[in-house]
């Protein structure tokens, strides 16, 4: 019989949502609450820590700055697809967010004057990006880390890999995970979850994104009957490092770097004439990849030709001060030292919109007692395309809401969980009998390459249904070959060829609803660009795509429409 440990409330993911959202639980319970914060790694390894350029917010009323301005950047950025309630809801709460940091002893970087600085960003239309030099997640975790041991004794399960989310009538009633350290697989009951496990961004080869973020939460929540959101929509960030994929933050744009061709070009001049290097990323993604495809890039290894992000005019003050991590990874990865010469970058898979359905509330609707924060969610702040800044600072807002709204859901349901104890040990029979016991001659990491590929390949920047086609078929294809996988290691701990079969399977499911869901959307909007489909087409695709499962292995798609309170879709012009 599976060991079943109760907590009041439990929050898978310890990045900068779920610290966020602990903190804000703790703090509306003065404390009381017990909390359990489930992490498959060190609790500090989050991918969170990896945030370089900066947290969007409204500071400088006198300055010129408003939340409408702020809004309207973003809603302009989402192509349109953002609810416009979420936007304001968002826009207003981040100005004091990032006081409360700043109370809590983070080191934002400074004017002169003192004042907290901020630098511009791509598709703001003021510098609104607030940051700690270039390490701005980094300082961010450790500020929240280091304020929730002073208020709440949370008990931490670092590197304990959830496999799956349970829910009965509707309701949430658990977790299940393996103690990486022990393999002993337990149970976890709550009142409320809090799903703060990230993004998506390894369905790529070509990514600025950690090796453990794979779309566990939103793999699992889909697999738990709730609906994933606009999950087409992937943000290909502009400037990823030849050849392994580090991003080179836009902070590098926004400090005054240039984009050149071979032919030392500033490109972007024919592209956002007004924004040029600041356009918003789906437009500067693009804007490459056809330079590129037009012959007036630069050869690079396994067919990544690049373009050049040229700092060498900023200066070694600027570079040391503002950039120091980005010079420090270009002379160690690559070799070059960014004061001397131009880095090698080109588009890299980097953000996923799309997300687990939730309401303004960061709640799944049709589903009580959980709420989901940060990347995993889609309130549908970001719409088709997130503007740079807004997603740690989503993961900020979203942490403190869902934080606060679960608190309050657990002091009003005093009652006890009806916990179901065979579902739990019919988990453990699924993956240590079933799983672990399963024969085969498919390899698990030829897999995961192949995918890698398709994914690269096919449902890259540019988009078109036969590539499309391909794409879901080759996935399909691969969804039943894993399948027929052995699983070599017997052992219990740190049983890491268990998990990373697991996690093939999360981004095999995640990568189905993306591809099918751009197969199915007729346009071009956003992140999401078709050759065949060339035009944004409101009449039709002013909606959201919601996927359910569908029997075992299928994905059936429902679409519901876009919130929009104030602005009327327009033209998109930089
Ligand atoms: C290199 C890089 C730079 C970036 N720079 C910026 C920036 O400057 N500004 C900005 O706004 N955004 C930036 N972003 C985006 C932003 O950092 C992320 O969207 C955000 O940090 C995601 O935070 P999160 O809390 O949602 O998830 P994460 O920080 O990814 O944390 C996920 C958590 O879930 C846990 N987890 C996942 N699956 C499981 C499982 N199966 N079992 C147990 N635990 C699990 C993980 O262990 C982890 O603790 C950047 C992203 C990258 C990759």
């Amino acid at each position: 019989m599976v060991r079943i440990i109760h907590h009041d409330l439990l929050i898978l993911g310890s990045g900068i949502a779920g610290l966020r959202a602990a903190l804000a639980a703790s703090i509306a319970s003065k404390g009381k609450l017990d909390i359990g914060m489930l992490s498959k790694i060190q609790l500090m390894r989050s991918h969170s820590v990896s945030a370089e350029g900066g947290t969007a917010a409204v500071l400088r009323p006198e300055e010129g700055d408003s939340h409408e301005l702020h809004a309207w950047d973003t809603v302009k950025g989402s192509d349109f697809l953002a609810d416009q309630d979420v936007v304001f809801k968002f826009v207003e709460i981040m100005p004091s967010e990032i006081r409360t940091l700043d109370k809590w002893g983070i080191p934002w970087s400074r004017r002169e004057d003192g004042r907290i600085a901020q630098r511009p960003f791509g598709g703001h239309s003021f510098p609104r990006a607030v940051f700690a030099a270039d390490k701005t997640g980094f300082y961010e975790m450790q500020t929240l880390y280091d304020t929730l041991l002073k208020i709440n004794d949370f008990t931490r399960y670092d590197e304990f890999f959830v496999t799956s989310i349970k829910v009965k009538n509707k309701k949430f009633m658990g977790l299940t995970a393996i103690d990486m350290r022990t393999g002993e697989f337990l149970g976890f009951t709550a009142k409320a979850l809090i799903i703060a496990s990230g993004g998506a961004g390894r369905l790529f080869g070509f990514t600025t994104y950690a090796y453990t973020v794979t779309g566990d939460g939103v793999a699992m929540a889909f697999k738990a009957g709730i609906p994933i959101k606009d999950m087409e929509f992937l943000q290909f960030h502009p400037t990823g490092l030849i050849p392994s994929g580090i991003l080179m933050t836009e902070a590098c744009r926004g400090e005054g770097g240039y984009l050149r061709n071979k032919d030392g070009e500033r490109f972007m001049s024919k592209y956002a004439p007004s924004m040029m290097e600041l356009a918003p990323r789906d437009i500067v993604s693009r804007s490459i990849i056809t330079e590129i495809l037009e012959g007036r890039g630069f050869k690079g290894p396994r067919g990544l030709d690049y373009v050049h992000l040229d700092l060498t005019h900023l200066g070694a003050e600027k570079i040391t001060t503002r950039l120091p991590q980005i010079r420090e990874i270009a002379m160690k990865f690559v070799g070059v030292d960014p004061i001397e010469e131009p880095i090698p970058i080109r588009p890299v898979a980097h953000y996923s919109m799309g997300g687990i359905h939730t309401n303004i509330r960061g709640e799944t609707p049709d589903f009580e007692g959980i709420w989901v924060a940060g990347e995993a969610g889609c309130s549908s702040l970001h719409g088709a395309n997130r503007l740079g800044t807004n997603s740690t600072a989503e993961c900020l807002a979203w942490g403190k809401i869902t934080g606060e709204e679960a608190a309050k859901y657990i002091e009003k349901n005093n009652t006890s969980i009806d916990v179901d104890q065979k579902v739990f040990d019919e988990e453990e029979s699924r993956i240590f009998k079933g799983l672990m016991q399963q024969k085969g001659t498919e390899s698990v990491y030829k897999i995961r390459e192949e995918l890698k590929n398709v994914m690269d390949h096919k449902v890259g920047v540019f988009r078109d249904k036969k590539n499309l086609e391909e794409a879901v078929a080759k996935i399909k294809e691969l969804k039943e070959r894993i399948k027929h996988v052995e699983i070599k290691d017997k052992g219990r701990i740190y049983n890491t060829d268990l998990t990373y079969y697991m996690e093939t399977n999360f981004v095999l499911t995640v990568a189905h609803i993306m591809a099918e869901g751009a197969l199915r959307r007729e346009e071009s909007r956003g992140g999401h660009a078709r050759r065949d489909f060339p035009k944004r087409d409101d009449e039709k695709w002013l909606k959201h795509t919601l996927a359910y499962p569908d029997g075992e292995d299928g994905v059936r798609f429902e679409y519901i429409p876009v919130t929009i309170t104030t602005w009327k879709p327009v033209e998109r012009k930089y």
